[in-house]
Formats: structure tokens, sequence, C-alpha cells
């Protein structure tokens, strides 16, 4: 990509409706564009970006055998009046009346929806377990819509849902996407903690948020440091295995605050390791048995007797992620922006200095630009001129995690190389492709 040519608007200044890092930055370099309270556009940047997560995310429900579909985002108010939810969900839902007349809603989440795809189809016990998730836009009319795409009406959200014939089975469930959901993050070079939560008023059900840490978080938690330790590789998908990573988990004092008891946190933890803290919620798992099941009667057949299924569900906010990812990775000192390489909005900027009445290092540039799009690497040229300072400064604030500078220092056929918020140095351009194709693994 050309920088003459792309969609990057850039803010010469921080917006001043934005009081957290990742607001700022994502409105100063043109990801997103507010369009109404809590309603965004995405930008070439930012929806590249959310585009690479949304394909992480994806894969590791694949991984674990989830199978992908896609529900609409306008449903009937029906299947809300069947589970009772249509009144308890209040004024956070987006009720729309159709030209009939009709009461629809745009889906603040899909529980009903997909109870009552899986009544329709599923009979028998030999089906199980039935495990579905889509990727797609929700609304929810928040009270106080705020942190840009943090906390936003509109958002795009993986969920996913499972359906099992009993509590053991259904628990498999839910342990293979506690996995899926810590390798989802490690991925992302997030340290998520599962964190149990509130399991509101059907007490004795299962379920986790995962967190990360960022001063500006809205979850204040309370954490033994030690759980950064457990390791989930070599989990195996099965129960034993699955069960083990969970409880290795919970032996570690974790809770937000709702949960929190500073003489159980005292008790539990040896002082260096009690860690008080903000995070934010990326995800949130869910096991409710037959919550939704049995008022909106789905069961399947089962020796002979009709067995209402167990439920959970999954949820990660994929868009809030990518400013999760601005929290938690922003060097505030430096001023960088240091995107994951498996997120970056591109991976490599190429910075000619160009002198007027020359066009030496951009015609170097540009010949750069095209080795490295053979070889795969996500390219952006900066062929405008802009001084030379203010570029190098721009893909800072970007973050974009490799830079290859054509100016003074940069001689024959070495370039000067960085990775982002380290040193330069001098390098072939085969070294350069080698660094960063390994960086990529
Ligand atoms: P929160 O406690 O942050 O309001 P929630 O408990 O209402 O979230 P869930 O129903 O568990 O959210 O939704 C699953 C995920 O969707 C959350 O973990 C979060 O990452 C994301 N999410 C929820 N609400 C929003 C929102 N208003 N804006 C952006 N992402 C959201
Ligand atoms: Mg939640």
């Amino acid at each position: 990509m050309l920088f003459s040519k792309s969609f990057i608007p850039i803010l010469k200044n921080n917006p001043s409706e934005a009081v957290i890092k990742s607001h700022q930055l994502m409105l100063r370099v043109g990801m997103i564009k507010q369009s109404s309270a809590g309603i965004y556009s995405w930008l070439p940047l930012g929806f590249k970006v959310m585009k690479k997560i949304e394909q992480i995310v994806r894969e590791e429900q694949d991984r674990i055998g989830v199978q992908e579909i896609l529900m609409p985002t306008i449903q009937s108010s029906e299947i809300w009046k069947e589970s009772g939810r249509y009144e308890d969900y209040g004024e956070e839902m987006l009720r729309i009346k159709d030209r009939q007349n009709r009461e629809m809603l745009y889906g603040p989440t899909n529980e009903e929806l997909i109870t009552d795809i899986f009544r329709t189809s599923i009979k028998s016990y030999k089906s199980l377990p039935q495990l579905l998730y889509h990727i797609q836009w929700k609304f929810r009319d928040e009270l106080r819509p705020r942190f840009g795409i943090m906390r936003c009406r509109e958002f795009f959200m993986k969920d996913a849902y499972s359906f099992d014939l009993n509590d053991e089975e259904a628990i498999f469930s839910y342990n293979k996407f506690f996995l899926s959901y810590l390798r989802t993050f490690q991925r992302l070079e997030l340290s998520a903690i599962p964190m149990a939560a509130d399991t509101g008023p059907i007490g004795g059900n299962l379920s986790h948020e995962f967190i990360i840490l960022a001063e500006t978080g809205e979850s204040k938690i309370y954490t033994d440091k030690r759980i950064f330790d457990v390791s989930s590789d070599n989990t195996k998908l099965e129960k034993k295995s699955l069960n083990d990573l969970r409880k290795k988990y919970e032996t570690y004092y974790a809770v937000t605050d709702e949960k929190f008891n500073k003489s159980d946190f005292e008790k539990n933890i040896p002082e260096k390791f009690r860690l008080s803290t903000k995070g934010i919620e990326v995800g949130h798992i869910f096991y409710f048995g037959d919550k939704y099941s049995k008022p909106m009667n789905a069961s399947v057949d089962y020796q002979g007797k009709k067995e209402f299924v167990k439920m959970g569900s999954y949820g990660v906010g994929v868009s809030r992620l990518v400013g999760a990812i601005i929290e938690a990775k922003y060097d505030d000192k430096n001023e960088i922006m240091n995107w994951p390489m498996s997120v970056t909005p591109y991976e490599c900027a190429v910075i000619p200095l160009i002198n007027k009445n020359d066009n030496l290092n951009l015609e170097k540039a540009l010949n750069i630009y095209k080795y490295l799009s053979e070889k795969k690497i996500d390219t952006i040229v900066d062929d405008t001129d802009e001084n030379f300072s203010s570029k190098i400064k721009k893909f800072n604030f970007i973050g974009i995690p490799f830079q290859i500078m054509i100016g003074k220092k940069s001689e024959g056929d070495l370039f000067e190389f960085k990775e982002i918020g380290k040193d330069s140095k001098n390098l072939s351009i085969e070294d350069i492709v080698k660094i960063i194709i390994n960086k990529k693994k």
C-alpha cells in the first residue's frame, strides 16, 4: 500500500473526547470514526486489525471442533417471549417494529435463536454434542457508552453455544472452550486470567470471565501472581486433561471486586504474590444447564425418555479486543504502539527520505516494497513528501513492528532497519526478510 493512496486519516492532536489511550489512538491514527453515540465505522487500519483478531478467534474455535454458522442480527421477539427474557432484558435491548407491526429486535445475544435452530433439527442424543458459533454484530443500548469501541452499543462478538445430554458431557464442552480461550488470548500475546465469575440467580453453575490486565480496565481484580505461570501447553482434548487444566487455574485466588473478600485474599496468598489491579473483560464462558432448553422445549430422545439438553454459551469481544490490545501493549514512555505480529495492521513500513528533484530514494523504496510483497510481507510505503522525522514518528505511533528507513544512513545494498522500540542497524534486504518471516512464525 502506498501511503499517499491509503485511507488513513491521521489527526494532528489527541481528540478531546477520548479519555483512555486506546480510544485516543484509534481516533488519532484513523482506525475508527464515530458515527453516533457508541456506534463506529471501522476504517481500513482498524478493520484490518479486527479481521486478524476475528480470524485467530475463528481458527481456535475450529480447532476444538466448533462449527461456524451465521445467524442474523435482527430477531423476532417471539422466541424471547418463550424464554421469558423479552421483558427482563429491559432497556438495553433495541426493539424495532416492522411494517406489519411485528415486534423485532436487534440481537444483544443469541441463546434463544440458537435454541430454536437446535430444537427444530436435532432429535436424538446421538447427534450430541453440538457445538456451534458465529461471529456477528450485537447491539446493546448501554446506559453509558464510553471508551470508544471498548464499551459501545454496536459491537462485534464471537458467541458459541454448546448442547449436551448431561452435566458431565456439558462440562467437558465447557472445558474445551476454556482451553480454546487460553489459546486464543495467547496467540494475541495477551495474558488473560480466567476468573470464576458471578453465576447470577441460578447458583451452582459454572462461569469464568477472561480478564487481561490494564490500568484503564473497568473491572477491579484481585489475584495470585502465580496464576500467570500456569501453562496450557500439551493439554489434550480429553476429559481428564481438560479438567486438570481448569482445576490448576482454580487453585489460585483470582476474583473481581464483586466476589472480593479481604480476609480470604490475605489468607490465601502470601504477600509477595498478591496483585490487586484493574482489568478488561475480553471473554466470558457460562454453563447454565436447561435454563433455555426447558422453557423453549429443546430436548432429545434418550432411552425412551425426553431429556432437556444442557447448554452453555461462550463469548469473545472481538471488537473490544482491538482496544484491549492497545491498552495492554502501549508503551507510554516512548509513545509507541506495539502491535503483536499476529494482528498488526501492516508488518513493515518503508520510509524513504524524499528530497525535491531527487527520486532515487523513492525508487529504492518502491523496489523494496515489490520485493517484500512477493515474500508475502504486508507492507506500506510512505511515498508522501512529509519530512523524514515526522514520517518516522507517525509509524511508531501507528505501531508498525518493522521499519526500513531509506535516508542518509542506508548505503549501497544495506538499508537502515529496525524493530519498533529497538535500535536500528544496516542490513541487506535478504536478511531483513529473514528477520520478519522468522517473527511471523
Ligand atoms: P460487561 O461486563 O463488560 O458489560 P457482559 O458481561 O455484559 O460485559 P457478555 O454478555 O459476557 O458481556 O459478552 C461477551 C463479551 O462481549 C464480553 O466479554 C466483552 O468482551 C464483549 N462485550 C460485552 N459488552 C460489550 C460492549 N458494550 N462493547 C464492546 N464489547 C462488549
Ligand atoms: Mg460478562
